[in-house]
């Protein structure tokens, strides 16, 4: 529980730097890798609506560039209700976890949902996929 309120604090903080001057809705994340290190991330909107980009993938962006490739567990937190990764994060969370990693939906009046990755996302697409 430790863990997960460390990281609640620190996707909490992030969401507040969220860039959603379109849609107004700022979300946050944060992934705690295997080797116990956290990276995180907030959305970025643009102009160009396709070009913007998820928290999670930020979170999961930071966490590749400092080396670390392992998700542990993931926490999102949203300015409204609990939410869930979009499909897009979804396959991103699954490139670098497993059918086990945790996936924690946050909202700000401290309700806490958590899943794993089999739940959201049972039949992910994989390098196996492109196999013969
Ligand atoms: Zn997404």
């Amino acid at each position: 529980m430790a863990v997960k309120n460390e990281i609640l604090q620190v996707a909490q903080e992030c969401r507040l730097n969220a860039y959603a001057p379109y849609s107004e809705f700022k979300v946050g994340a944060a992934v705690l890798t295997v080797n116990n290190k956290v990276f995180v991330g907030c959305n970025v909107e643009n102009a160009s609506y396709p070009c913007g980009t998820c928290a999670e993938a930020g979170a999961i962006s930071a966490m590749i560039a400092a080396g670390e490739h392992c998700i542990a567990e993931i926490l999102i937190i949203a300015d409204t209700k609990c939410i869930l990764p979009c499909g897009n994060c979804l396959q991103k969370i699954a490139e670098f976890g497993n059918a086990e990693t945790l996936i924690h939906s946050a909202d700000l009046h401290g309700n806490i949902k958590t899943f794993t990755l089999q739940q959201l996302l049972p039949h992910n697409f994989d390098a196996g996929d492109m196999k013969c």
